[in-house]
């Protein structure tokens, strides 16, 4: 037989190989192959009895790996679906959707803890008598007590496999497996459900078949406990559910409370795990061990016995899209599997995306609203600091310094939000002007002054901090700009009787340290909290009532056609954090502009409201959700070679009435890591016809490339930068 394989290169076309079997293996079978002097793992794509080739030039397969297939169908049939969508090669886009451990270790074990056990109720002399060797006596001494897991032995009994085998063979210990994922205690307590929860749940529990759900809740609306319902009713049915959450919102207290709350066997699936733990997940799901998978984006790939639902917690969040390699949005893919499945996906946000709003409108989202705050009386009221008026120092206002005294005073929670880390943007001399600037990103270096360092936020570039001008030698050195780290310093001078917990990625390095935060604001006494986006999502502190947004400007004025809607959605859900139980909430935000439209709308509170200006901008400017786009990006070092290539490349689009191209453009961020970077966006009201076009185009662009230049192509960009 020649089997046809999806090797994991660039290459998109499938590779022969001869069999010596009888019949080719299952679709999705991994097997070891030669290629160009390399060994790799592929996957059958496919089979025929005849080649191309001539049979002698066919090297054979090396090792058929899996004796069946590692994909259930309808995941086959997503990955060879979303292969041809994002225009990417089928053999990345199979490993991809494996964990990482499996891409590369040929045999996976079985998920689990293995124990050793003594069979029978023998009593202990008669084992003793059964040990022939000092070993096996030892062995059984060890397990008088009871079950002792292979890793306990490793450690006390280094030489007890060779005992244990000898024992084994006369039945006196035996060997036995258990999931890491048995059920915590059960949580019985749990709200009853108000009159929108319970309308969602109904419609949700009204169809067993594919329906996709906009649940669109504002802030502390009670989304989650209408996942869990419906995620509850499903487990009940014997079925299973996966529930995607964005990258920084999956906290171990939301695990741990979804574990409680359902008292089923949750597997956990996110970047931070090491490979073999998300291997036990994906492995463990697969093989009917749990119930629930809760994981970020890569956890779409899971694969359960009778999966029954989806749920896309934040569906705005930009997390859900892969940067690199092969860029698929893992909610997309999710509403694909659904689609395949016959199962419902309900997709949740405070903030939706336009795409999920323009689809809800298009009825292809069955709309869900939760309109009240499920504890609060309502939602915080925003109040816009104009920073033309007011004096301010280390970025604070002094009416946001008043306000924040008087919520500690009254014993109340402070989150003072900022979204750059860092002590200052940048570092000026006061006498001749110099800014030190990243030599490979060409950006100024931003201050880190507990480090003592100055870094790039782009390529992690650092040198140590100056103390004088390098250009003119003055000691005039000025930290402009306020980052979390001097934001904190000046709340700690003004305010040493609270403590103040500040969270970011510098802050929170340490495995624990986040948790540890998080546990110090979760026990309600009065302190402040600063930080960045890491705070923005899915925390629910009641006594937190004041929330101050500082220096949110520079977002107003991205070239980012995205950048506004990703402001507004970051806004909502900062702000959502203020008021969520009896105390009202309020919301401060400080700018320069606070006529602009865009703070305007958002003073009103009224999502629905700022999505359709938006929605009009979008339209007006023929960009998604209103036109289909693409974008080709290009680096090199070389910036003639950049250019050049694209410009090529340009020539060869067959622009025409339906397609556009635009570009090309230096990238938002021109240069990174020492590389020029352009790009080049492709759009169509069409998407048939986009994708159709960029099919052939895309062929002709290898012939374009030279050494040193590397381009991708992204399908549904998500950012211009
Ligand atoms: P969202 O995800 O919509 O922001 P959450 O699900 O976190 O909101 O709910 C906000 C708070 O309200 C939580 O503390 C939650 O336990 C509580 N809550 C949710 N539903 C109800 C309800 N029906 N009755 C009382 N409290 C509720
Ligand atoms: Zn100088
Ligand atoms: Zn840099």
């Amino acid at each position: 037989v020649i089997l046809h394989i999806a090797l994991p290169t660039p290459l998109d076309r499938l590779f022969e190989y001869r069999f010596d079997g009888l019949e080719a293996p299952p679709l999705g079978a991994r097997v070891r192959v030669n290629f160009s002097g390399r060994p790799m793992l592929g996957f059958v794509a496919g089979s025929s009895a005849e080649s191309l080739l001539t049979n002698k030039k066919l090297k054979r397969i090396e090792e058929l790996v899996d004796a069946r297939s590692l994909f259930q169908a309808e995941l086959w049939q997503t990955l060879e679906f979303a292969a041809r969508y994002y225009q990417h090669s089928l053999g990345e886009v199979l490993s991809q959707a494996l964990p990482s451990a499996m891409r590369q270790r040929e045999r996976s074990r079985e998920p689990g803890i293995d124990y050793i056990v003594l069979s029978a109720a023998t009593d202990s002399s008669a084992l003793h008598r059964a040990a022939k060797t000092s070993a096996q006596g030892a062995l059984i001494e060890l397990l008088r007590f009871g079950a002792l897991s292979t890793i306990q032995l490793d450690a006390a009994l280094p030489a007890w496999r060779a005992a244990y085998q000898q024992l084994a063979k006369r039945h006196v210990v035996e060997r036995f497996r258990v999931s890491q994922f048995d059920p915590p205690p059960i949580n019985h307590s749990r709200p009853s459900l108000n009159v929108e929860q319970q309308a969602a749940l109904n419609t949700i529990h009204s169809k067993a078949r594919y329906q996709a759900y906009l649940l669109f809740g504002i802030t502390g609306s009670g989304k989650t406990e209408v996942y869990l319902r419906a995620i509850q009713q499903v487990l009940e049915k014997g079925q299973q559910a996966l529930l995607l959450v964005p990258e920084i919102g999956l906290t171990p207290q939301t695990v741990q409370r979804i574990r409680e709350r359902l008292a089923a066997r949750v597997g956990v699936m996110h970047s931070n795990l090491s490979d073999s733990e998300r291997e036990l997940c994906w492995q463990s799901a697969l093989a009917g061990r749990l119930d629930v998978v809760i994981g970020t984006r890569s956890a779409v790939f899971c694969q359960f016995p009778d999966l029954g639902l989806i749920v896309i917690d934040e569906e705005h969040d930009a997390s859900y899209k892969q940067m690199e390699g092969f860029r698929y949005h893992a909610r997309d893919l999710a509403l694909k599997r659904a689609h395949l499945r016959g199962i419902p996906i309900i997709l949740g946000s405070a903030t939706p995306s336009l795409e999920s709003l323009r689809n809800a409108s298009a009825n292809r989202l069955h709309l869900l609203t939760l309109s009240q705050r499920a504890r609060a009386a309502s939602l915080p009221r925003i109040e816009l600091i104009d920073l033309r008026t007011q004096s301010q120092q280390d970025g604070l206002s002094l009416r946001a310094e008043q306000e924040i005294r008087a919520a500690l005073s009254a014993g109340e929670q402070v989150l003072v939000f900022r979204n750059r880390r860092g002590f200052a943007q940048q570092l000026q001399c006061e006498s001749c002007g110099f800014v030190p600037h990243c030599p490979r990103c060409e950006q100024a270096l931003t201050v880190h002054r507990k480090a003592h360092a100055l870094k790039c936020h782009y390529c992690g570039y650092q040198q140590p901090l100056h103390s004088a001008c390098p250009s003119c030698h003055s000691e005039q050195l000025a930290a402009i700009g306020a980052g979390t780290e001097r934001i904190q310093d000046a709340l700690a001078q003004r305010f040493a009787e609270w403590p103040i917990v500040r969270i970011d990625r510098d802050a929170i390095r340490s495995k624990g340290a986040l948790e540890k935060a998080l546990a110090r604001v979760g026990d309600g006494a009065p302190c402040i909290l600063v930080g960045t986006q890491m705070l923005a999502k899915g925390h629910d502190f009641p006594k937190l009532t004041l929330v101050v947004v500082i220096g949110c400007d520079a977002g107003l004025h991205s070239l980012d056609f995205r950048a506004s809607e990703r402001l507004v959605q970051l806004l909502f859900q900062v702000s959502g954090r203020a008021g969520r139980a009896e105390r009202p909430g309020r919301v401060l935000i400080q700018s320069h502009q606070p006529e602009h439209p865009l703070l305007q709308l958002l003073f009103k509170q009224n999502y629905t409201e700022i999505a359709q200006h938006l929605m009009h901008e979008r339209e007006q400017t023929k960009l998604p959700p209103f036109a289909a786009a693409a974008m080709l990006r290009a680096e090199s070092a070389d910036v003639l070679r950049l250019q050049e290539f694209m410009q090529q490349a340009r020539a060869l689009f067959p622009v025409s009435q339906t397609l556009e191209c635009f570009g090309p453009m230096p990238a938002l961020l021109p240069k990174r890591a020492g590389k020029h970077r352009a790009q080049l966006v492709l759009t169509s009201a069409e998407r048939g016809t986009l994708h159709q076009a960029i099919k052939s185009w895309r062929t002709a662009l290898p012939a374009l490339t030279r050494a040193d230049l590397h381009y991708s192509l992204d399908i549904d960009p998500m950012d211009f930068s």
